[in-house]
């Protein structure tokens, strides 16, 4: 899965060394004295109703002799159940907190195989859970098409199942659909046959061994196009009209295929692949990895020339091949329960970044994948956290491990470690995994045991001392005589990591200029020493793969910022980070940030100055209501202009291909900064494509709407608001809706907010003009979505609701924030699904210290520059 944010974090303070081995106690599961080996489904849709009619034929293996079946329901009522070769039918009971059913036989049945007969009607959802719908426009018209989804523990609402991951079948799905709908599934049809009254019956193939998440099956006014790769029907689906939109998708996965197939050195196993676009929107996932039929919403998949942004494009590739890294790590090798979710979604972030640098190397997509690891440490090193590796006991757990450590950590920790075991050995242990566990489940360990085959780096301990404990190591770097000594420590930015944690941190060391360099592990009890020659500038982390901050002394800390400019962009953009976060903590001072900044040249990588033009902006965000603030404008001003001055509002001939990103980032500073240069010309754009639409495509077109949305008056609002409701498409509706949230205005605002409990717009969309509102007004966002918090609660997917709330408050600065959101988490969210609000809360303390301990060093700073 890719999720639609990353945010988020966690408590659960303890883990034990056993959970990366075999299964943990105390979780809640199905009895093992049954197991499904096949599913048949017949499903019939009432699209209309918003319910469909299903049978199940299950075969199944008794493994011991009991009276009672217990499977997953959620949802679903049944109407008939019959067990082959058992006159009598059982009792069904349902347990609606626990999502399962119980069939209670009148006697013990014998040990053997079985066929489990359930004939039930379930509901389709207005959210992405279970089978549910997504209504868009048409000229003269509503269309409704139908998706199902099912990750994490959601094949339950669909159909009454073994809805675990360990419990791999094999299925066959058939449905009876509207006879000009096209339907989807993992395998491709079979057969399809005509019946009476506009019908036909839709038979799938039958699909390989799989975990039930991952099934699927969509339904609607499509069209798919094509292309054969190395024998495998790799397809786009859209809406009917769109697969325009679709080719570049296409192209993307058409060339990753073989890179796979290559890297895991395992053919993709099914006939087809299809990526399939659905129109809407989920606050908990952007696209999922069905085998052989991965959904995303439009804005995941599918380029318009005319709205989508260079930005757009690099995301589009990455998360195609983010889903497509899942055909082979998560589809065909699974873990054996959730705890194990992060091997999949590390593995798949970090497969996203590689897979994407081998096709787009201008991109310089490990530069991006920086952020992600920033926001990993960001989490990591606050009160909140937890080891990548944690107990997931039940299903609520399991929705809220899809989080930032899952994912970005995750990553992270992957690629270090294939840094430090290198490539060859790093993919030869990941195919004898593959091979291994094919068709199977894995955990973890089972993974570290393949590497250390391969590689002649012992890896198991390393990884356990990043996944089994939190925290970020922290390597201090002190100048001695003619050496620099490193010492590990933990990075902390509150109470919560004060206890001594110890790590073997792989660390690599280049001196600037240099050629050779330094690898070795640096522990507690185990510091390094590297001579160093008189006056040489040290890089420890050169090329940034590790996952720690690094803390050089003052004399070595002013040499590498004198030297800013020669460093690599990758080493430039590190030091960038760590002097960052290290300056916020109060490990330095935070003037060692600005004189960082103080350096961004014209020419530089852009996107260096990308992360320069941000640092600018979260620093104006921090400052709001605060009386230095016009000083830090005006200083923020001096960087940022000369910068947008080189760059300019058009695209000129040949530049680099990252030069979009820029040019889009400075305009969102300088818009942040209330630049009234930018925003009046921003406006003079506007006025001129609301005569010639055609006049602003791209990047120009967003970043233009974002700056007049942001100043907009009453009628410039009403005017963004109307092209909103005639959008041709919905994704470029979606886009226009959810600038309404940007207004600065605060009745605007509070018109944005209410528009999310008129139906005027798709039922998906909603909940997202109010997390648009929140960038802004955090707290006026927060107080409306809890004043109407059961309309909104309708309007999200299950998966998000005890997350959407406290993640409003995300950007809030206000202590009393706090017991707002501690008041609600009691009410209203159950106390194993609180980690979202204990990481919001220690957010909103940390910025609020920021802004009262570090923000007068920075007042101090600019005052004596003048
Ligand atoms: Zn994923």
């Amino acid at each position: 899965m890719r999720s639609a944010a990353f945010v988020l974090c966690v408590l659960i303070g303890f883990v034990s060394r056993a959970l990366a081995g075999e299964a943990s106690e105390g979780r809640i599961v199905l009895p093992a004295d049954v197991v499904p080996l096949h599913y048949e489904i017949a499903v019939v849709p009432d699209t209309a109703a918003l319910s469909f009619a299903g049978s199940v034929k299950i075969d199944i293996e008794v493994r011991q002799a009991t009276s009672r079946i217990e499977l997953n329901a959620a949802d679903l009522t049944f109407s008939h159940v019959a067990l082959s070769g058992v006159a009598q039918a059982p009792q069904v009971s349902f347990d609606a907190s626990q999502e399962t059913a119980t069939l209670t036989f009148a006697a013990p049945i014998a040990p053997g195989r079985y066929v489990l007969s359930i004939d039930y009607a379930g509901k389709i959802n207005n959210n992405a859970a279970g089978l549910f719908y997504l209504d868009y426009d048409v000229a003269g018209g509503k269309k409704r098409a139908l998706f199902t989804q099912f990750e994490n523990s959601d094949a339950r609402r669909f159909v009454p199942c073994w809805d675990e991951p360990a419990q791999k079948s094999t299925f066959t799905l058939t449905a009876t659909v509207p006879s000009d709908e096209m339907a989807v599934s993992n395998t491709p049809v079979a057969a399809r046959d005509k019946l009476m009254g506009g019908l036909d019956r839709v038979h799938f193939a039958e699909t390989p061994k799989m975990s039930s998440y991952l099934l699927f099956f969509g339904l609607g006014d499509f069209e798919r196009i094509s292309r054969k790769v190395d024998g495998v029907d790799i397809g786009v689906i859209t809406k009917r009209g769109d697969t325009a939109q679709g080719q570049y998708a296409l192209d993307a996965a058409a060339r990753i295929l073989p890179y796979y197939e290559d890297y895991f050195g395992a053919k993709y196993p099914l006939p087809k692949l299809d990526l399939v676009a659905g129109p809407g929107l989920s606050q908990f996932f952007g696209a999922m990895e069905n085998w052989g039929a991965i959904f995303f919403f439009e804005r995941d998949l599918l380029i318009d020339p005319k709205i989508s942004t260079e930005d757009d494009k690099h995301g589009v590739f990455i998360v195609v091949a983010h889903e497509m890294a899942h055909m082979w790590s998560g589809d065909l090798v699974t873990m054996d329960w959730w705890d194990g979710i992060w091997l999949n979604e590390g593995f798949a972030s970090w497969m996203e970044y590689k897979a994407t640098d081998r096709f787009n190397p201008a991109w310089n997509v490990w530069l991006r994948a920086m952020r992600a690891k920033e926001g990993a440490m960001r989490v990591d090193s606050r009160a909140g956290t937890h080891p990548v590796v944690q107990p997931i006991h039940d299903v609520l757990q399991a929705n809220e491990a899809f989080d930032t450590i899952t994912y970005s950590k995750g990553m992270s920790v992957i690629r270090m470690l294939e840094n430090f075991v290198g490539d060859d050995a790093w993919r030869a242990g990941m195919r004898a995994y593959i091979q291994k566990y094919a068709y199977a489940n894995a955990v973890t360990d089972g993974l570290w045991a393949e590497i250390e085959k391969t590689s002649a780096t012992p890896v198991t301990d390393i990884a356990h001392d990043f996944t089994l404990q939190e925290g970020v190591p922290l390597i201090r770097v002190d100048a001695i005589h003619h050496a620099v000594r490193l010492t590990q420590d933990r990075f902390t930015v509150d109470d919560s990591g004060k206890a001594p944690t110890a790590w073997r941190v792989p660390v690599v060391e280049k001196t600037l200029g240099g050629k050779s360099e330094w690898r070795g592990l640096v522990s507690r009890d185990k510091p390094a020493v590297i001579a160093l020659a008189n006056g040489a500038v040290p890089i420890v982390n050169a090329g940034q793969a590790g996952y720690f901050r690094t803390l050089y002394d003052r004399t070595l800390s002013a040499r590498l910022a004198a030297h800013f400019r020669a460093l690599s962009p990758i080493d430039q953009l590190g030091l960038l980070n760590d002097e960052r976060a290290l300056g916020y903590a109060g490990y330095e001072p935070m003037t060692d940030t600005l004189a960082l900044i103080g350096r961004a040249r014209a020419g530089m990588n852009p996107l260096v100055l990308v992360d320069i033009a941000n640092q600018i902006a979260a620093l104006d965000v921090l400052y709001r209501d605060l009386p230095g603030r016009a000083a830090f404008r005006a200083y923020g001003l001096r960087v940022l202009r000369p910068l947008f001055a080189k760059v300019g509002w058009s695209a000129k001939p040949g530049e680099d291909t990252n030069m979009p990103l820029l040019r889009s980032d400075l305009l969102a500073a300088l818009n942040q900064l209330d630049d009234p240069s930018v925003i009046a010309a921003a406006r003079k754009r506007f006025a001129a494509f609301l005569k010639k639409p055609e006049s602003l495509t791209g990047d120009l077109r967003s970043s233009v709407l974002e700056i007049v949305a942001a100043h907009a008056d009453a009628a410039t609002w009403e005017q963004l608001h109307s092209l909103a409701k005639s959008a041709p498409s919905s994704l470029e509706k979606h886009q226009l809706y959810l600038l309404l949230g940007r207004a600065h205005d605060r009745a605007l605002a509070q018109r944005a907010l209410d528009l999310a409990l008129s139906d005027e717009a798709p039922v998906t969309m909603r909940p997202a003009f109010i997390d648009s509102v929140a960038d802004y007004f955090p707290d006026m966002a927060f107080d409306f979505a809890v004043a109407h918090a059961d309309a909104i609660n309708t309007m999200l997917e299950p998966d998000s609701r005890n997350e959407f709330m406290p993640r409003l408050a995300g950007e809030s600065h206000d202590p009393a924030m706090i017991a707002k959101l501690e008041a609600y988490a009691e009410a209203h969210i159950p106390a194993t699904a609180r980690q979202e609000t204990v990481r919001i809360e220690a957010s909103v303390a940390y910025t609020a210290m920021v802004r009262d301990k570090r923000l007068p060093d920075v007042d101090a700073r600019l005052k004596r520059r003048h």
